[in-house]
């Protein structure tokens, strides 16, 4: 873990903020990052990835994510790509795919359509088989890292339920169109996808196809939501040091700003966020590294609670560096747009809300 953190550090140096104002990560530095296998630490070593656990996976996922939350996003769609492989693919093609993602190539996964947000049954991409081939077409939006992907994983409804499908970026009838001016995680890479027609071999569908979409959605989001959580942490740390630097090394009123109870308040509240968040976080990482069933709940508590922290914690430091931090490109401003779009991804605020309530429901006593 010390080793990968040191090298994303020096992968990143000071230039998160140029990445950011200019919407894009070098393309080498991202492939490098992947052909050491940082960007799906969690895939096994028997497929040229580090074999972390979710714990050290997420460890490592929130010092990136301190660092740089458009690499931090990369690196989820990566892994949750490498994931779903995992999980919904055969054997062969695990064998076949993951050294690919560990080798230098690029993923992004794609659900969400125009008229498909938080609710992912109204998804129209459509999946038709003929003969040894299947042919896809359908839109996808908002898909992270897809301007930088040689691999596309597409969820789409087929005979029988639902599929998710390993698609070449290139493959003819690929289009892919980057979203304009995102709010946040401006380096991430986001793009639309359309498919129009798009032919593949049977092959490339991960398990084959007619599985229920609940579980294919399921099993994807389920690394997405722990590794956006992880995210968030490495967001409320890079949001606490920077305002208690900032508090203890600028005087206002005769004294440092450390010594104004108001703003005390802001970075007591900030370290209670950063390790609450990360509590809920070890928790989820527990379960899933033990194979509990828990995991399910504890990763959409850990993201709903890392994700709120992260956007109220990213507000409060803005809030103790005020004019200081109020540029763009700022570590602090980047977090505060960043941090807010950590509300709505893997699960919105009120997505999380509604299963944990059906969960608070459901374990009533
Ligand atoms: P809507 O579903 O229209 O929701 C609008 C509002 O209504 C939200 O506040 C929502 O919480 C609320 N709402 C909706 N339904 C309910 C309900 N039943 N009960 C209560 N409240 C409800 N998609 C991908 O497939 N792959 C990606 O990699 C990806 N990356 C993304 C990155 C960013 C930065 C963003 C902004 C989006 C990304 N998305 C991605 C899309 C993301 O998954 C959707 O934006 C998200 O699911 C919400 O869908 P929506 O935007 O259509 O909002």
């Amino acid at each position: 873990l010390a080793e990968a953190n040191a090298v994303v550090e020096e992968l990143v140096g000071d230039r998160a903020g140029e990445w950011d104002l200019a919407g894009e990560i070098p393309g080498d530095l991202l492939r490098k990052a992947g052909g050491l296998g940082l960007l799906c630490a969690q895939v096994g070593t028997e497929h040229g990835g580090r074999g972390f656990g979710s714990r050290e996976n997420g460890e490592f996922t929130a010092h990136a994510g301190s660092l740089c939350s458009s690499l931090r996003s990369v690196m989820t769609s990566q892994g949750m790509a490498a994931w779903t492989i995992q999980r919904l693919g055969t054997p062969g093609q695990s064998a076949a795919l993951l050294p690919r993602l560990t080798g230098g190539e690029l993923a992004a996964v794609g659900f969400s359509e125009t008229d498909a947000g938080s609710d992912l049954s109204t998804m129209a991409t459509t999946l038709e088989t003929d003969g040894d081939e299947v042919v896809l077409d359908g839109h996808k939006v908002w898909v992270t890292g897809a301007h930088y992907a040689d691999l596309l994983i597409v969820f789409a409804k087929c005979e029988g339920g639902a599929a998710a499908v390993v698609v070449p970026a290139s493959a003819p009838g690929v289009r892919v169109e980057r979203v304009a001016d995102p709010m946040g995680c401006r380096a991430a890479g986001h793009a639309h996808v359309r498919l129009d027609g798009v032919r593949l071999p049977a092959s490339s569908v991960l398990g084959g196809p007619g599985l229920p979409l609940p579980l294919l959605v399921t099993a994807a989001l389920a690394y997405g939501r722990i590794s956006v959580a992880w995210g968030c942490v490495g967001i409320l740390r890079a949001c606490r040091n920077a305002a208690a630097r900032h508090a203890a090394s600028r005087t206002q009123s005769g004294k440092p700003l450390t010594g104004h109870q108001l703003v005390q308040r802001h970075l007591a509240e900030l370290y209670v966020s950063e390790q609450v968040a990360a509590q809920a976080c070890a928790h989820a990482s527990a379960c899933w590294d033990e194979g509990s069933p828990d995991v399910v709940v504890a990763t959409v508590l850990a993201k709903h609670v890392s994700a709120g922290n992260a956007a109220k914690g990213a507000s409060s430091a803005v809030q103790v560096l005020a004019s200081a931090g109020s540029r763009d490109g700022h570590v602090v401003a980047r977090a505060y747009r960043d941090a807010k779009l950590m509300e709505i991804i893997e699960g919105s605020n009120e997505i999380c809300q509604l299963l944990l309530a059906e969960h608070a429901v459901a374990t009533a006593q």
